[in-house]
């Protein structure tokens, strides 16, 4: 045995010993200090926001984030990063949407719309007709054929405002968004106007997926939002001018599917490599701003986890992946593409977290799982108090992960402060002057904290992983 190997065994036994007798606290500390000192996640989103820009799927902007975050990823010397292939919708929005409100007397005053992700176009020189205003679809039952067809339905329902959290209060809306035009199209209307899901009044309009189902090609119309003042002004109009009419011209259409792709990169566990936790966000987002809070924030929070465990000198006992996921927005190809690849190939997950609620200061997560497993992560809520993240429930993970349930397993949703959400989800400002460091990097380090205490105490119940 010679001299050096000994001295470098002892070096690596007093280094391996040194890891292991940290405290989670103090763990916890070397995250979060390496988030804030020297992150990543930050210039990341610039590059992903500033130059490439909206991702919406199917469009150059994504296959620009596909191979831009791959050649990220491998710079971090991951053990393996792959493309997974999946067939994405292609839509889009075309020429920049044109709206106004005529009164009965011929004036005419220009309001701000946008069509919906998935509408038709309306003809090429617009629609033109009466409006009818419901709150919800019982209402527009209530109303029938007789005063509704061949009116455009403006669906007015505002985003509850005393609703604390913001996500709650647009549950309660968005409806009126995806199937608006579904509902309306029974009784004939010749088109579909829907108050932005914004709890601001500003004058930006949002736009959102909708659906027509299984509606044949010639009951499905042209559907758009309108800001919230505009909303105000055409509901005031209405009330005083109800025979006014409203005009809309857009002209998006929708291609065959395209091939796109979901990013992966892997930490292989040093113990229990079959064992598999995620981390993830969306790559594509809407394309009226450059998507940098939906889902840009969650994008390279999730690749910073990998990059934080690294630096930090975490050395997983699991397989840690960071997954990119493409298609949130308007079809959720990438998700189900995941989970449909990871049971066919006899994965096991145990774990999955997903940021997609925007980068703003992290309040704590939600947790779909067993309540054995919500007990275990309540035990480590004083950990996470000292950076006032105190804040868990039990509920939705996200939309990317939860094809990965198994009802064993633990799905999780970083939850950050909500209030602002709203005022940029899927409209021209959710843009990277919107999101701040310092709040964007404590998401990143508190994502990265959740993996550190799975992978060390493993997911209750299920889990063969040794305990510390
Ligand atoms: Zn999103």
């Amino acid at each position: 045995m010679n001299f050096i190997r000994v001295s470098l065994s002892i070096v690596s036994l007093f280094i391996t010993t040194t890891l292991f007798s940290q405290s989670d606290e103090a763990i916890f500390k070397s995250i979060y200090k390496t988030a804030l000192t020297h992150g990543k996640s930050y210039d990341w989103l610039n590059y992903l926001s500033n130059q490439i820009g909206s991702r919406l799927s199917g469009s150059l902007g994504a296959e620009k984030a596909v191979s831009w975050t791959r050649e990220e990823l491998e710079k971090l010397g991951l053990d393996k990063v792959w493309l997974q292939p999946v067939m994405v919708p292609k839509w889009v929005r075309g020429a920049k949407e044109y709206a106004y409100i005529k009164s009965t007397e011929g004036k005419t005053t220009t309001v701000n719309i946008c069509a919906l992700g998935g509408s038709i176009a309306t003809p090429a020189l617009g629609l033109k007709a009466n409006v009818v205003e419901v709150h919800d679809f019982e209402e527009l039952d209530s109303l029938g054929r007789a005063h509704i067809e061949g009116k455009i339905v403006f669906y007015n329902r505002p985003m509850q405002p005393d609703v604390i959290h913001t996500f709650e209060a647009y549950g309660g809306c968005v409806n009126q968004r995806y199937e608006g035009a579904v509902q309306a199209s029974k009784y004939g209307a010749a088109g579909v106007i829907v108050r932005s899901m914004n709890l601001r009044l500003d004058d930006l309009p949002h736009t959102g997926s909708m659906t027509y189902k299984d509606l044949p090609n010639d009951k499905r119309i042209p559907s758009a939002a309108i800001s919230t003042n505009d909303a105000e002004l055409l509901s005031t109009m209405l009330k005083l001018d109800p025979d006014l009419e409203f005009f809309f011209r857009q002209n998006c259409k929708q291609f065959k599917d395209v091939l796109s792709y979901n990013v992966i990169g892997e930490i292989t566990g040093s113990q229990f490599p079959k064992e598999y936790m995620v981390v993830g966000g969306h790559l594509d987002s809407w394309d009226l701003g450059d998507g940098s809070h939906d889902d840009g924030a969650g994008v390279v929070q999730s690749m910073e986890v990998l990059r934080l465990l690294k630096e930090t000198g975490i050395k997983p006992k699991r397989s840690i992946r960071v997954v990119l996921f493409m298609n949130e927005e308007n079809g959720l190809r990438g998700g189900h593409k995941y989970a449909e690849e990871a049971k066919k190939n006899g994965e096991h997950h145990v774990f999955a977290l997903e940021s997609d609620a925007g980068g703003f200061s992290p309040r704590g997560f939600s947790l779909d799982c067993t309540d054995a497993a919500y007990n275990q992560v309540l035990g480590w809520q004083h950990l996470f108090k000292p950076y006032l993240i105190h804040y868990f429930e039990k509920g939705e993970s996200g939309a990317d992960v939860s094809p990965l349930k198994t009802g064993t397993n633990v799905l999780a949703g970083l939850r950050p402060d909500s209030q602002r959400y709203f005022d940029h989800h899927h409209a021209s400002n959710d843009t990277f002057d919107a999101v701040n460091k310092r709040e964007l990097e404590l998401g990143a380090a508190t994502m990265t904290a959740l993996v550190y205490l799975f992978d060390t105490y493993g997911v209750h119940e299920i889990s063969s992983g040794l305990k510390n």
